[in-house]
């Protein structure tokens, strides 16, 4: 365990906010945690993994947890697959490449999310037409107000449309320490069903490793590097209306695009509604909705959070406006 005082989180966060932490705690290991919840309790504790869904708007007074626990182990094989416990400060993308290395297929879609495996579950985290849960067994968790290390499955998580249990009734009660994920060892259950992923594919082999260079490929044209242009991805959710909400807004606006995510729900992409609203691109001071895509806001350099959530609520204000729809942020404010 390592302690550092009024500690700078500009490197910390994809936004690249400068804000500090009056307690900075490096967790790497299990007991690490341990220790210190006898000698400090449970009050007043955040949990950092990468920083990479979060914006900061003020200093952090109580104690910050950063979570630097390692390994990458299987801990059972058959035939077709490998339950895999991976540490919750492994960098995701750094685990996705061991799985394509190793044949180990599944997550090949996600590869690029910056972040901790440990946060991984936090928002079930997903992307071209996969969910952390597709692959999901369980994970270890330290419990704050249970006082101990506790399993959870993955009906106890509670896993939705970046959502689970841990963005609810547990938000900010635990402290994800390992995360347990079932891949296949064949290459049969690959899924190349977004657009996008087949066209980069035209003309060569489908694979666990093609489809990951795809999506990297993908996303490195999409979306910006937060090392250049500081952002957290998708600021705001998608939006899902029920059958009828969203009949009263097809009325009124027959070229909005949807998807049917079952009988009751219909998924809306909120950068269409951002862009209808003329944002995309838009700058405002040090920061603004990016040109490439709208949904992902920017720091172009200086922006404080404050500056950050204020646009946000612009952006929002003026969507409730123009279509009656509430857009909310996926990213977590601080
Ligand atoms: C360029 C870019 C692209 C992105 N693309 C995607 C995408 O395609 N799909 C997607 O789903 N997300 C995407 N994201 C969002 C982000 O990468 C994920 O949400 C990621 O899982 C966040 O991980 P993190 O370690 O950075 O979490 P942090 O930002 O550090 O934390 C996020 C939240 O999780 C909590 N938390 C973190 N670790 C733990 C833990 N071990 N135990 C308990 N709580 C914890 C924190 O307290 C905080 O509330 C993108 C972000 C960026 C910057």
């Amino acid at each position: 365990m390592r302690k550092l005082e009024n500690h700078s989180l500009k490197d910390l966060n994809t936004f690249g906010i400068d804000v500090n932490a009056r307690d900075f705690i490096v967790i790497e290991h299990e007991t690490d945690l341990f220790r210190w919840v006898e000698s400090h309790g449970y009050e007043d504790i955040h949990v950092l993994g990468g920083g990479s869904n979060l914006l900061l708007t003020q200093d952090i007074d109580g104690y910050l947890l950063k979570n630097e626990i390692k390994g990458i182990e299987i801990i059972v094989e058959d035939e077709e697959t490998v339950l895999v416990e991976v540490g919750g400060g492994e960098n995701w993308h750094e685990f996705v490449l061991w799985a394509v290395e190793h044949g180990y297929g599944g997550i090949e879609n996600m590869s690029l999310i910056p972040g901790t495996v440990g946060a991984a579950p936090i928002q079930n985290i997903g992307a071209y037409g996969v969910e952390l849960k597709d692959v999901f067994e369980g994970l270890n968790a330290f419990h704050w107000e249970k006082g101990e290390e506790w399993v959870f499955t993955k009906e106890e998580c509670g896993f939705g449309y970046r959502d689970s249990v841990f963005k609810r009734a547990l938000r900010n009660k635990v402290f994800i320490t390992r995360v347990y994920l079932r891949l296949t060892k064949q290459n049969h259950s690959l899924n190349t069903s977004y657009g996008a992923i087949s066209k980069e594919l035209t003309g060569k082999a489908v694979s666990i490793r093609s489809i990951s260079d795809a999506v990297i490929a993908i996303r490195q044209s999409k979306l910006p590097d937060p090392k250049v242009l500081g952002n957290s991805g998708s600021f705001f959710k998608n939006v899902e209306l029920s059958k009828e909400t969203f009949s009263n807004l097809q009325e009124a606006f027959p070229s909005v695009p949807h998807y049917i995510m079952d009988e009751q729900t219909i998924k809306v992409p909120t950068a269409w509604l951002i862009d209808q609203c003329g944002f995309k691109g838009v700058r405002y001071g040090e920061t603004g909705c990016y040109e490439k895509q709208p949904l992902v806001l920017v720091n172009y350099g200086h922006a404080t959070g404050a500056e950050i959530l204020e646009f946000s609520k612009k952006v929002q204000k003026k969507v409730q406006e123009k279509f009656n729809v509430r857009i909310s942020p996926e990213v977590n404010i601080w």
